[in-house]
């Protein structure tokens, strides 16, 4: 197979090469709401998919709707997550998020970006999350691995992840931007890490630009 000799070529070879390497890829994160996963994924900033898994059991028993989440006293919730970094704020964030789905959105995750970005808690890495794994509609979340591996790969040169988002974005088919994103952080874990990546094992290598250079 040939090498791409663009941006967008290299993308979409990155897209199907990963779809071989990681056909089944999927959130980590347990849930089974639009809600549960919202929760589950402002908990996972700056943590562990499994030390989150590890505490909403329990979170999700006791506070299933966001009127129960609203009202929750911030130490209870507390009590409930802080084997999670940085749970103080998010608990506050959780009940803030809850609050603000019941007077603004009928209880309801909202499915625009706008309307995610304006929860407690909530960014644009999580808002996609949200969109692209529960509710089935185009999201492409940027964290540090796909920052790193999109610029490896010469698929753009921005750093800032807004603007990755929207170039890596307008790359892909819109219903391909969730997968590829969860596909490429699967590919930072387990091979193109941060420092001495492993391009001899790599599925990429034969059309990485920075193969065996980093
Ligand atoms: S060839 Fe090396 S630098 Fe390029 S994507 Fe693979 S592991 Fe990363």
């Amino acid at each position: 197979m040939g090498k791409p000799r663009t941006a967008v070529g290299r993308c979409l070879r990155t897209h199907e090469e990963l779809k071989s390497t990681f056909p089944d890829a999927r959130c980590e994160l347990d849930f089974e709401s639009p809600f549960q996963l919202l929760v589950a994924t402002i908990l996972s900033a700056q943590a562990t998919d499994k030390s989150v898994n590890k505490a909403t059991p329990k979170l999700f028993k006791i506070y299933d709707t966001p009127e129960r989440l609203a009202v929750a006293e911030i130490p209870e919730i507390e009590k409930l997550i802080k084997s999670i970094g940085l749970f103080r704020s998010k608990a506050k964030n959780l009940k803030g998020m809850a609050r603000k789905l019941i007077v603004d959105f009928d209880s309801q995750v909202p499915n625009g970006m706008d309307d995610l970005v304006s929860l407690p808690g909530v960014g644009r890495k999580t808002a996609n999350v949200v969109r692209s794994v529960a509710l089935g509609l185009p999201g492409l979340p940027v964290d540090t691995h796909v920052t790193r591996i999109v610029q490896r790969m010469g698929i753009t040169g921005e750093s800032d992840p807004v603007k990755i988002e929207r170039v890596v974005g307008e790359m892909l088919p819109s219903d391909a931007q969730g997968e590829f994103s969860l596909r490429v952080i699967l590919h930072g874990r387990q091979v193109c890490f941060a420092r001495n990546p492993n391009c001899t094992e790599c599925i990429l290598n034969y059309f990485c630009p920075n193969a065996f250079k980093v």
